[in-house]
């Protein structure tokens, strides 16, 4: 049975970060209320609850880096408006590298902080006397520097990160980046949209009518409602395509799986002051000559005994005065079907693990005994080719989508947010905004200079 619903200006397809971010500032910062944010879970429940809520500014391409700084500002906004109920902090990223002249990544730090790079990059080696690194002192994001600070002095970097194997030659430490509660931001959102008016309805949308205004069949736990909307935003995470071709359209989306683990760390192998750290060194797992050849033997499982990209990462969750810890490693590169089983891999843990203790080697006291009630997860990151994200007009008048948001959606949610509302409502969005949306894949040059690039900044 069908029941007609109501008319609204604005339905948001999908109620995750992004979905939410989108209703946030179209009520924010145009006065849009009439609008229905349409999920059959709860809020936040699906790819946004197994982000592990970092952020950064840094990235291979001014773009991006604009961005996430763009981003980063509206979500100290709503930080400093709430005396900081989402949790923010700013110990930075630590990116480190065997490397004693890592010029790429130098290379990499330029040209994502194009015009501002010679202010914002600064180098502390042995020959420089006056060097004025000082590391974070406290998690206050209100007390960090800007900018990175690129260590080559070993003698510098085994002082300031004395958990860090003997073998680390450069860190680049970045600055504007660290920690914040998304949980607690998209509730935040959630509670300042139904204030407004706005509705959250619960239910799939399972299929759209017409042009603008467009039809909405969504199927809910008492049949089918009919919802009216002048406009449609595709916030629908994973679900993107499904979407899309509702409309007839089809989206250069792929949807990867990506996991971690996070335990209590008894052993106190981690500092609690640590910045998120990542070696950015690919390695060969160090197994013993058993579990090699065992390994080896069994094609779904022999590529663990190959040599993996870097990226892997760990960092102290939680509270100062907490022991939980969460490490990470999206080395998988293998779309999925996000409507099959999600392909959890049992082999997890101990790769991220043996992985991780290689920077950090007072972790190995954990392989082959993680603690007991460790956490293991995983989502999809839905991301394009190039990993830039989906945010602006579709094809269909009327039609819009956010998405694609990759490994980033929690720290780039707010511009996100930000950006589709300014289209929705026929504003001129940020300057950069053209290159987020559909529209660069008309440019033939443009995308070659991205797929150019080394470095697509997925961590
Ligand atoms: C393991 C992991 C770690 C991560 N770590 C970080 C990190 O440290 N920092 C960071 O910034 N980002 C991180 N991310 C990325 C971030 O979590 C995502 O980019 C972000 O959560 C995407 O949000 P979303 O709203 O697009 O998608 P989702 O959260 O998946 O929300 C999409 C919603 O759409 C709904 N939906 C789908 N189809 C329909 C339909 N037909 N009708 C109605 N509703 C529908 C779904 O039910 C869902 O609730 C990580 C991701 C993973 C997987």
């Amino acid at each position: 049975m069908s029941t007609t619903g109501e008319n609204v200006e604005v339905a948001v397809i999908g109620a995750g970060s992004i979905g939410l971010a989108v209703a946030y500032y179209l009520v924010r910062e145009y006065g849009v209320s009439r609008i229905a944010l349409i999920d059959p879970r709860d809020p936040m429940s699906l790819t946004s609850a197994q982000s592990g809520e970092n952020y950064r500014n840094w990235w291979p391409n001014p773009t991006m880096t604009a961005f996430t700084d763009d981003s980063i500002r509206l979500m100290e906004e709503i930080a400093r408006e709430t005396g900081n109920r989402i949790n923010m902090t700013r110990r930075g990223y630590a990116l480190v590298t065997r490397r004693e002249d890592p010029h790429d990544l130098i290379e990499d730090l330029y040209r994502g902080y194009a015009g501002q790079a010679d202010t914002l990059i600064r180098f502390h080696n042995g020959s420089n006397p006056h060097s004025s690194y000082r590391p974070a002192s406290s998690a206050a994001w209100e007390d960090a520097p800007e900018g990175v600070d690129v260590l080559c002095d070993r003698s510098l970097i085994r002082q300031t990160f004395p958990a860090y194997a003997e073998d680390v030659a450069t860190v680049l430490h970045v600055r504007r980046a660290g920690s914040i509660s998304g949980q607690q931001l998209g509730q935040y959102m959630l509670e300042q949209i139904k204030a407004a008016g706005g509705k959250l309805i619960r239910g799939e949308l399972v299929a759209i009518e017409g042009t603008s205004p467009f039809g909405l069949s969504v199927s809910t736990g008492d049949g089918n409602l009919l919802i009216g909307a002048e406009s449609v935003v595709n916030a629908a995470g994973p679900f993107l395509k499904d979407v899309a071709r509702m409309l007839g359209e089809d989206l250069p989306v792929s949807c990867i799986y990506q996991q971690k683990i996070s335990f209590e760390d008894h052993e106190r192998a981690v500092p609690r002051s640590l910045p998120f750290s990542i070696d950015l060194d690919g390695q060969t797992l160090d197994w013993t000559e058993e579990e090699r050849a065992i390994l080896a033997e069994d094609p779904t499982t022999s590529r663990l005994t190959q040599f993996i990209t870097g990226g892997i990462h760990c960092r102290p969750d939680g509270a100062e005065t907490g022991k939980w810890i969460k490490l990470g490693w999206a080395f998988n590169e293998r779309p999925s079907n996000p409507h099959e089983p999600e392909p959890m891999d049992n082999y997890f843990p101990d790769i991220v693990l043996r992985a991780a203790s290689r920077l950090q080697p007072a972790l190995k006291t954990y392989i082959g005994r993680l603690p007991r009630g460790a956490h293991h997860y995983g989502g999809y990151y839905t991301l394009t080719e190039e990993n830039w994200p989906l945010i602006g007009p579709m094809k269909t008048p009327g039609a819009f989508v956010a998405g694609a948001l990759s490994g980033f959606g929690t720290m780039a949610a707010c511009a996100s947010g930000s950006i589709c509302a300014a289209w929705v409502t026929g504003n001129e969005p940020a300057s950069y905004a053209r290159r987020l949306s559909l529209e660069r894949h008309n440019d033939p040059a443009f995308m070659a200079e991205l797929t150019a690039l080394q470095g697509r900044g997925l961590l």
